[in-house]
Protein backbone atom coordinates (compact mmCIF):
# COMPACT_ATOMS: atom_id res chain seq x y z
CA UNK A 1 0.00 0.00 0.00
CA UNK A 2 2.76 2.50 1.36
CA UNK A 3 4.77 1.52 -1.75
CA UNK A 4 1.97 2.18 -4.32
CA UNK A 5 0.94 5.79 -3.09
CA UNK A 6 4.74 6.70 -3.18
CA UNK A 7 5.03 4.99 -6.96
CA UNK A 8 1.74 7.27 -7.50
CA UNK A 9 3.59 10.39 -5.91
CA UNK A 10 6.63 9.94 -8.26
CA UNK A 11 4.54 10.05 -11.54
CA UNK A 12 2.70 12.65 -10.42
CA UNK A 13 6.05 14.48 -10.50
CA UNK A 14 7.29 13.19 -13.08
CA UNK A 15 3.99 14.33 -14.72
CA UNK A 16 4.51 18.08 -13.52
CA UNK A 17 8.06 17.86 -15.42
CA UNK A 18 6.68 16.99 -18.26
CA UNK A 19 4.10 19.34 -18.58
CA UNK A 20 6.38 21.86 -17.29
CA UNK A 21 8.27 21.27 -20.22
CA UNK A 22 7.39 18.71 -22.71
CA UNK A 23 10.35 18.77 -24.91
CA UNK A 24 13.10 16.70 -23.32
CA UNK A 25 15.31 18.79 -20.91
CA UNK A 26 18.04 18.83 -22.78
CA UNK A 27 21.37 17.62 -21.35
CA UNK A 28 23.04 19.93 -19.33
CA UNK A 29 26.85 20.07 -19.70
CA UNK A 30 29.24 18.82 -17.18
CA UNK A 31 31.90 21.14 -16.33
CA UNK A 32 35.53 19.75 -16.96
CA UNK A 33 35.92 18.57 -13.05
CA UNK A 34 33.61 16.22 -13.08
CA UNK A 35 33.90 14.58 -16.61
CA UNK A 36 35.51 10.93 -16.74
CA UNK A 37 36.71 7.92 -18.53
CA UNK A 38 34.47 5.48 -19.88
CA UNK A 39 35.48 2.07 -18.31
CA UNK A 40 37.11 -0.14 -20.61
CA UNK A 41 40.29 -1.87 -18.43
CA UNK A 42 39.81 -6.01 -17.72
CA UNK A 43 39.36 -5.44 -13.93
CA UNK A 44 36.33 -3.38 -14.98
CA UNK A 45 34.84 -6.66 -17.27
CA UNK A 46 35.74 -8.87 -14.41
CA UNK A 47 34.24 -7.09 -11.80
CA UNK A 48 31.42 -7.00 -13.83
CA UNK A 49 31.03 -10.48 -14.82
CA UNK A 50 31.67 -12.30 -11.51
CA UNK A 51 28.46 -10.02 -9.95
CA UNK A 52 26.50 -11.17 -13.12
CA UNK A 53 27.39 -15.02 -11.96
CA UNK A 54 26.54 -14.11 -8.74
CA UNK A 55 23.23 -12.46 -9.46
CA UNK A 56 24.04 -9.18 -7.41
CA UNK A 57 23.33 -6.02 -7.63
CA UNK A 58 25.35 -3.10 -7.37
CA UNK A 59 24.41 0.70 -6.77
CA UNK A 60 27.46 1.35 -9.30
CA UNK A 61 25.43 0.60 -11.68
CA UNK A 62 22.16 1.13 -10.29
CA UNK A 63 22.80 4.37 -9.61
CA UNK A 64 25.14 5.37 -12.48
CA UNK A 65 28.13 6.26 -10.50
CA UNK A 66 30.27 8.22 -12.46
CA UNK A 67 33.37 6.40 -10.52
CA UNK A 68 32.50 3.11 -11.68
CA UNK A 69 35.39 3.03 -14.24
CA UNK A 70 37.99 4.00 -11.47
CA UNK A 71 36.94 1.57 -8.72
CA UNK A 72 35.61 -0.99 -10.59
CA UNK A 73 39.30 -1.23 -12.30
CA UNK A 74 40.49 -1.81 -8.50
CA UNK A 75 37.51 -4.15 -7.85
CA UNK A 76 35.72 -2.11 -5.22
CA UNK A 77 31.93 -2.72 -6.31
CA UNK A 78 28.92 -1.63 -3.77
CA UNK A 79 26.65 -4.76 -3.44
CA UNK A 80 23.10 -3.70 -3.38
CA UNK A 81 21.18 -6.00 -1.39
CA UNK A 82 17.48 -6.74 -1.49
CA UNK A 83 17.01 -6.82 -5.58
CA UNK A 84 17.43 -3.87 -7.82
CA UNK A 85 14.07 -2.64 -7.61
CA UNK A 86 13.00 0.05 -4.72
CA UNK A 87 9.87 0.85 -3.21
CA UNK A 88 10.39 4.99 -3.38
CA UNK A 89 10.89 7.08 -5.87
CA UNK A 90 13.04 9.97 -5.17
CA UNK A 91 13.78 12.43 -7.71
CA UNK A 92 17.47 12.34 -7.58
CA UNK A 93 17.94 8.39 -7.59
CA UNK A 94 18.05 6.19 -10.79
CA UNK A 95 17.58 2.75 -9.05
CA UNK A 96 14.44 1.65 -10.28
CA UNK A 97 10.75 1.68 -9.00
CA UNK A 98 8.20 -0.72 -8.77
CA UNK A 99 7.41 -3.73 -6.55
CA UNK A 100 10.51 -6.07 -6.05
CA UNK A 101 10.70 -9.56 -6.20
CA UNK A 102 10.78 -11.38 -3.00
CA UNK A 103 14.08 -12.00 -1.31
CA UNK A 104 16.81 -14.36 -2.34
CA UNK A 105 18.04 -16.56 0.74
CA UNK A 106 20.99 -17.04 -1.39
CA UNK A 107 22.18 -13.43 -1.67
CA UNK A 108 24.14 -13.69 1.92
CA UNK A 109 26.40 -16.10 0.89
CA UNK A 110 26.94 -14.66 -2.35
CA UNK A 111 27.76 -11.38 -1.29
CA UNK A 112 29.95 -13.55 0.85
CA UNK A 113 31.92 -14.88 -1.74
CA UNK A 114 31.87 -11.68 -4.25
CA UNK A 115 34.13 -10.33 -1.34
CA UNK A 116 36.43 -13.41 -1.22
CA UNK A 117 37.10 -13.05 -4.90
CA UNK A 118 37.29 -9.46 -5.31
CA UNK A 119 39.81 -10.06 -2.44
CA UNK A 120 37.87 -7.05 -0.36
CA UNK A 121 39.64 -5.94 2.87
CA UNK A 122 36.50 -3.46 3.33
CA UNK A 123 32.75 -3.62 1.58
CA UNK A 124 30.34 -1.45 1.23
CA UNK A 125 26.72 -3.10 1.56
CA UNK A 126 23.82 -1.33 0.38
CA UNK A 127 20.21 -1.79 -0.62
CA UNK A 128 16.86 -0.23 -2.10
CA UNK A 129 14.34 0.78 -0.04
CA UNK A 130 11.93 -2.11 0.90
CA UNK A 131 8.84 -0.70 2.70
CA UNK A 132 7.01 -3.86 1.57
CA UNK A 133 8.65 -6.20 3.65
CA UNK A 134 7.70 -6.08 7.80
CA UNK A 135 11.40 -5.52 9.09
CA UNK A 136 11.98 -3.03 5.94
CA UNK A 137 14.78 -5.63 5.01
CA UNK A 138 16.90 -5.36 8.27
CA UNK A 139 17.29 -8.98 8.99
CA UNK A 140 19.05 -9.68 5.61
CA UNK A 141 21.57 -7.22 6.55
CA UNK A 142 21.88 -9.02 8.99
CA UNK A 143 22.47 -12.25 7.22
CA UNK A 144 24.61 -10.79 4.85
CA UNK A 145 26.78 -9.16 7.82
CA UNK A 146 26.71 -13.13 9.74
CA UNK A 147 27.96 -14.45 5.98
CA UNK A 148 30.49 -11.89 5.89
CA UNK A 149 31.82 -12.29 9.30
CA UNK A 150 32.12 -16.30 8.26
CA UNK A 151 33.57 -16.41 5.20
CA UNK A 152 35.92 -13.37 5.07
CA UNK A 153 36.29 -12.83 9.00
CA UNK A 154 39.10 -10.26 7.96
CA UNK A 155 37.00 -8.02 5.50
CA UNK A 156 35.63 -4.65 7.40
CA UNK A 157 31.96 -3.89 6.59
CA UNK A 158 30.08 -0.52 5.95
CA UNK A 159 26.15 -0.87 5.51
CA UNK A 160 24.66 2.03 4.06
CA UNK A 161 21.19 1.74 4.81
CA UNK A 162 17.42 3.28 4.15
CA UNK A 163 15.58 5.04 6.81
CA UNK A 164 13.50 1.78 7.35
CA UNK A 165 10.30 4.10 7.67
CA UNK A 166 7.96 3.20 10.73
CA UNK A 167 10.17 0.94 11.98
CA UNK A 168 13.53 2.26 12.42
CA UNK A 169 14.33 1.58 16.11
CA UNK A 170 13.33 -2.43 15.43
CA UNK A 171 15.60 -2.83 12.50
CA UNK A 172 18.52 -0.51 13.82
CA UNK A 173 18.85 -2.60 16.88
CA UNK A 174 18.78 -5.79 15.07
CA UNK A 175 21.23 -4.59 12.33
CA UNK A 176 23.80 -2.95 15.49
CA UNK A 177 23.82 -6.09 17.07
CA UNK A 178 25.57 -7.45 14.25
CA UNK A 179 27.94 -5.29 14.41
CA UNK A 180 29.08 -3.45 11.09
CA UNK A 181 32.38 -1.37 11.38
CA UNK A 182 30.22 1.26 9.75
CA UNK A 183 26.97 2.81 10.04
CA UNK A 184 26.04 4.74 6.90
CA UNK A 185 22.78 6.59 6.27
CA UNK A 186 22.80 9.00 3.79
CA UNK A 187 20.64 12.74 5.02
CA UNK A 188 21.02 13.19 0.86
CA UNK A 189 19.92 16.71 1.20
CA UNK A 190 18.62 19.94 3.17
CA UNK A 191 15.33 19.60 4.79
CA UNK A 192 14.27 22.18 2.80
CA UNK A 193 13.98 20.16 -0.57
CA UNK A 194 12.93 16.73 0.81
CA UNK A 195 9.31 17.30 -0.27
CA UNK A 196 11.14 17.62 -3.96
CA UNK A 197 13.50 15.54 -3.73
CA UNK A 198 13.53 13.19 -1.03
CA UNK A 199 9.60 12.63 -0.89
CA UNK A 200 9.19 9.99 0.61
CA UNK A 201 11.45 10.24 3.96
CA UNK A 202 11.92 12.75 6.97
CA UNK A 203 14.97 14.88 7.25
CA UNK A 204 14.67 14.16 11.32
CA UNK A 205 13.87 10.52 11.23
CA UNK A 206 17.11 10.11 9.23
CA UNK A 207 18.99 12.18 11.62
CA UNK A 208 17.20 10.29 15.12
CA UNK A 209 18.53 7.14 13.12
CA UNK A 210 21.94 8.04 12.84
CA UNK A 211 21.71 9.47 16.32
CA UNK A 212 20.05 5.97 17.48
CA UNK A 213 22.82 3.66 16.07
CA UNK A 214 25.52 5.96 18.35
CA UNK A 215 23.58 6.03 21.21
CA UNK A 216 23.12 1.70 20.95
CA UNK A 217 26.91 0.99 20.13
CA UNK A 218 29.31 4.14 20.06
CA UNK A 219 32.14 1.90 18.51
CA UNK A 220 30.51 1.58 16.10
CA UNK A 221 31.46 4.68 13.25
CA UNK A 222 28.74 6.51 12.24
CA UNK A 223 29.09 8.26 8.33
CA UNK A 224 26.01 10.57 6.22
CA UNK A 225 26.67 12.13 3.19
CA UNK A 226 24.90 15.10 1.09
CA UNK A 227 24.63 15.80 -2.54
CA UNK A 228 25.16 19.40 -3.71
CA UNK A 229 23.66 20.90 -6.42
CA UNK A 230 20.25 20.40 -6.04
CA UNK A 231 19.41 24.80 -4.78
CA UNK A 232 20.14 24.31 -1.47
CA UNK A 233 21.93 27.35 0.13
CA UNK A 234 25.70 27.34 1.84
CA UNK A 235 24.19 28.14 5.42
CA UNK A 236 21.51 25.24 4.71
CA UNK A 237 24.34 22.70 4.28
CA UNK A 238 26.17 24.28 7.14
CA UNK A 239 22.89 23.71 9.63
CA UNK A 240 23.00 19.89 7.79
CA UNK A 241 26.56 19.73 9.43
CA UNK A 242 25.35 21.07 12.55
CA UNK A 243 22.95 18.83 13.10
CA UNK A 244 25.06 15.44 11.70
CA UNK A 245 27.46 16.26 14.56
CA UNK A 246 24.75 16.89 17.12
CA UNK A 247 23.99 13.58 16.13
CA UNK A 248 27.46 12.52 16.91
CA UNK A 249 28.11 11.45 13.48
CA UNK A 250 31.86 11.01 12.71
CA UNK A 251 31.62 10.95 9.03
CA UNK A 252 30.91 12.91 6.51
CA UNK A 253 30.92 12.59 2.70
CA UNK A 254 29.54 15.39 0.29
CA UNK A 255 29.47 14.92 -3.57
CA UNK A 256 28.18 17.24 -6.55
CA UNK A 257 24.62 15.94 -7.98
CA UNK A 258 24.65 14.72 -11.08
CA UNK A 259 21.22 14.05 -13.19
CA UNK A 260 20.85 10.33 -14.10
CA UNK A 261 18.64 11.19 -16.60
CA UNK A 262 16.47 14.49 -18.43
CA UNK A 263 13.28 13.08 -15.80
CA UNK A 264 15.13 13.37 -12.74
CA UNK A 265 15.64 16.66 -10.63
CA UNK A 266 17.59 19.45 -12.15
CA UNK A 267 21.59 19.99 -11.41
CA UNK A 268 20.51 23.19 -10.04
CA UNK A 269 24.84 24.44 -9.99
CA UNK A 270 27.94 22.61 -10.74
CA UNK A 271 29.77 23.41 -7.15
CA UNK A 272 33.12 24.61 -8.01
CA UNK A 273 36.16 22.45 -6.53
CA UNK A 274 37.07 25.59 -4.35
CA UNK A 275 33.90 25.62 -2.99
CA UNK A 276 34.36 21.87 -1.90
CA UNK A 277 37.39 22.59 -0.45
CA UNK A 278 35.72 25.29 1.90
CA UNK A 279 32.42 22.76 2.88
CA UNK A 280 35.00 20.86 3.72
CA UNK A 281 36.88 23.50 5.83
CA UNK A 282 34.07 23.76 7.55
CA UNK A 283 33.10 20.64 8.71
CA UNK A 284 36.02 19.79 10.00
CA UNK A 285 36.10 22.84 12.19
CA UNK A 286 32.41 21.46 13.37
CA UNK A 287 34.41 18.28 14.59
CA UNK A 288 34.11 15.12 12.04
CA UNK A 289 36.35 12.74 12.84
CA UNK A 290 36.89 12.56 8.50
CA UNK A 291 35.45 14.90 5.58
CA UNK A 292 34.97 13.86 2.42
CA UNK A 293 34.29 16.54 0.18
CA UNK A 294 35.05 16.67 -3.65
CA UNK A 295 32.71 16.91 -6.98
CA UNK A 296 33.24 12.80 -7.39
CA UNK A 297 32.79 12.29 -3.75
CA UNK A 298 30.43 9.36 -3.37
CA UNK A 299 28.83 7.59 0.15
CA UNK A 300 31.36 4.62 -0.79
CA UNK A 301 34.27 6.19 -3.02
CA UNK A 302 37.67 5.51 -1.72
CA UNK A 303 35.54 3.61 1.40
CA UNK A 304 38.03 1.14 2.86
CA UNK A 305 40.73 3.82 2.82
CA UNK A 306 38.77 6.15 4.42
CA UNK A 307 37.88 3.99 6.74
CA UNK A 308 41.79 3.18 7.79
CA UNK A 309 41.76 7.01 7.97
CA UNK A 310 38.92 7.62 10.44
CA UNK A 311 40.28 4.99 12.83
CA UNK A 312 43.68 6.47 12.82
CA UNK A 313 41.51 9.84 13.61
CA UNK A 314 39.51 8.06 16.22
CA UNK A 315 42.89 6.29 18.21
CA UNK A 316 44.82 10.15 17.54
CA UNK A 317 41.37 11.94 19.04
CA UNK A 318 41.46 9.29 22.26
CA UNK A 319 45.00 9.59 22.63
CA UNK A 320 44.57 13.26 23.17
CA UNK A 321 41.97 13.45 25.45
CA UNK A 322 44.02 10.76 27.95
S1 LIG B 1 31.90 5.40 -5.82
FE1 LIG B 1 30.78 3.71 -4.82
S2 LIG B 1 28.93 3.47 -6.09
FE2 LIG B 1 30.41 4.65 -7.29
S3 LIG B 1 31.47 3.11 -8.51
FE3 LIG B 1 32.69 3.49 -6.66
S4 LIG B 1 32.02 1.88 -5.24
FE4 LIG B 1 30.47 2.02 -6.85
Amino acid sequence: MGARVVIRARGRYLAAMSEADPIAVPKQRKPDWIRVKAPTSVGFAETRKLMRSLNLATVCEEAACPNIGECWTKKHATVMILGDTCTRACAFCNVKTGMPRAVDPLEPEHVATAAAELGLTHIVVTSVDRDDLPDGGAKQFVRVIEALRRNTPSTTIEILTPDFRNKPEAAVEAIVAARPDVYNHNLETVPRLYPTIRPGARYYASLRLLESVKRQDPSIFTKSGVMVGLGEQRLEVHQVMDDMRSADVDFLTMGQYLQPTPRHARVEEFVTPQAFSAYAAIARAKGFLLVAASPLTRSSYHAGDDFAKMKTAREAKLAAAR
